[in-house]
């Protein structure tokens, strides 16, 4: 064998290694619309380019036809998984198992006529070795399958890079730029068969193989120059695909790169592709530009569901960089934290809300006066305090039980209070003890208003057994033009001593301590 034929040998066996590299690389980005066909077809090659470095090593015809048959395994197949490939990535989805099949027809005859070509003259007619300018060569006349196989390839070929071209036509500059790389890749073959065929390929050597691998490259470049999951083993991949919480890969643009099963449950992301922009997806997206636009490590979010009230999310970026040709990305984890905002809800209303009658409890409603008091003193505004105490509850408890009292006190409560403003603030000071706070009122109102409740405490009533159970109630009203030195236990202390003149004055009755009151 002559020098140049053992260095084309590794030449070949060393695509051979790097086609199955890509086929490799390929079946760990599987997700991306087109990898399945990829890798299929740089197994292809990599057989390919095996069977053609074992046929230039060979001297006999026989030998010869042998690695013939191992080329055809890939060969035969690779102008359909381009086909195939091309389908997948301009649709997004693979074709049908029918049509593939159908596809897959002729290349599986030729395989045959190639393994039987002994006992044939539809595919080699007259094989026989020929001197080469390396190695001897293979020469025959074209059988008709020949001509069928070779029509069958100019046309997958040509359909495919048709396909190419008017979907890159279509698309946005980023994916154009991808588009024309595999144009440029997918010429390859063809122009190192025309360069073959016109005879400008010293020593009659296949540029096939060489092409093809040289395709492979450019076509991974194309497909996964953006893609970190690179960075990401299979089994790395497998467990974020076993995991709830949604995670993406995302370049600086917001296109995704790739992303785990549960994303798919997140709202409006059912149909997510590799390649969408995140940042135009309907609902998520607007929510998650922060996370982009200044890196903001983490935001949270509330999305309506129609039916099931509010979902809430919790999404967190983290800047990656990857190596070789990939630039900056972002890894996002999007977790539905629905659960937890809710629970963390209840606590809080536990914490702020008397269980028996729902309203502030008095620690919530003392927190809230204060604050009162605060925004009062700095609007100017006077703060008025009511304080409630129900007349004789006592002797409700002693006659009818304790249950019938948390009954009429949680009437009282539910009804008492209704149509007070938003600003107002009320709630359970002690037992059978209520408390509004009311800002921006003055001495008159105020006794309107404790009016209008103490009618309602009146109209507060259960009925038992037929009978009607009513309670009374004492107020003590007091109002104030809060200054930096005033207090709320002042406040309350007013308008408790106002109650105590109303209780001594026989209850159900109004007192103010109020200056311009009575
Ligand atoms: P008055 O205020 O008119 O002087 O008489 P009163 O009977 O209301 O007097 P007091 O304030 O001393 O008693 C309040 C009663 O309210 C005593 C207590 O048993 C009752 N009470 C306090 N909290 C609750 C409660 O949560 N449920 C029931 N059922 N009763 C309560
Ligand atoms: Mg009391
Ligand atoms: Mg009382």
């Amino acid at each position: 064998m002559q020098q140049a034929s053992i260095i084309l040998v590794i030449i070949l066996e060393l695509s051979a290694l790097l086609a199955t590299y890509l086929a490799a690389w390929a079946r760990l980005h599987i997700r991306v619309p087109g990898a399945n066909e990829f890798f299929w077809l740089f197994l292809g090659v990599a057989v390919y380019s095996l069977g053609y470095s074992i046929e230039i090593s060979r001297m006999d015809l026989e030998g010869v036809l042998m690695a013939l048959r191992l080329e055809y395994v890939g060969l035969a197949f690779i102008p359909v998984l381009m086909f195939l490939f091309v389908l997948h990535f301009i649709r997004g989805k693979p074709l049908s198992i029918p049509l593939t099949a159908a596809l897959m027809i002729i290349p599986c005859t030729t395989l045959i006529l190639v393994f039987t070509v002994n006992y044939h003259d539809l595919y080699y007619v007259n094989p026989r070795l020929i001197e080469g300018e390396f190695f001897p060569v293979i020469d025959f006349e074209r059988g008709p399958w020949y001509i069928v196989n070779l029509c069958y390839l100019l046309l997958l070929t040509t359909m495919g890079l048709i396909l190419l071209i008017s979907y890159g036509v279509k698309v946005d500059r980023k994916k154009k730029r991808q588009v024309i790389t595999m144009v440029m890749g997918a010429s390859l073959p063809i122009l190192s068969g025309i360069l073959y065929y016109v005879g400008l390929i010293p020593g009659n050597v296949d540029p096939a193989p060489f092409a093809l691998v040289a395709l492979g490259v450019i076509f991974s470049f194309a497909l996964f120059k953006l893609d970190l999951f690179e960075l990401v083993p299979a089994a790395r991949e497998l467990a974020l695909d076993s995991i709830q919480d949604g995670f993406l890969v995302i370049d600086k643009n917001g296109i995704v790169l790739d992303f785990n099963q549960a994303v798919r449950h997140l709202p409006g992301m059912q149909d997510l592709k590799v390649g969408d922009n995140l940042l135009e997806n309907p609902i998520l997206g607007n929510h998650l530009k922060p996370l982009l636009d200044n890196l903001t490590d983490q935001v949270e979010f509330a999305i309506r569901h129609p039916d099931c009230g509010n979902y809430y999310y919790h999404a967190s970026a983290h800047q990656v960089r990857s190596n070789l040709f990939l630039g900056k990305a972002i890894t996002i984890l999007i977790r539905n934290v629905t659960e937890n905002v809710n629970l963390m809800e209840d606590l809080r209303d536990q914490a702020n809300m008397d269980s028996l009658t729902g309203l502030f409890n008095r620690r919530c409603l003392m927190d809230l006066g204060v604050h009162k008091l605060e925004l009062s003193r700095q609007n100017g505004q006077m703060l008025g305090v009511i304080m409630i105490d129900l007349d004789h509850f006592k002797s409700i408890n002693d006659q009818y039980g304790h249950a019938v009292g948390d009954a009429v006190l949680k009437q009282v409560a539910g009804h008492t209070f209704k149509g007070l403003r938003d600003e107002d603030v009320y709630g359970r000071y002690g037992g059978e003890e209520f408390v509004v706070f009311l800002p921006g009122t003055t001495p008159e109102t105020i006794l309107q208003i404790a009016e209008r409740l103490r009618q309602r405490v009146l109209e507060s009533q259960i009925t038992l057994g037929g009978t009607d159970i009513s309670v009374t109630a004492s107020f003590g009203v007091y109002v104030e033009l809060p200054n930096k030195d005033t207090k709320l236990d002042d406040l309350l202390k007013r308008a408790d001593e106002a109650l105590y003149c109303a209780k001594n004055c026989g209850r159900n009755q109004i007192y103010s301590a109020s200056k311009t009151g009575r």
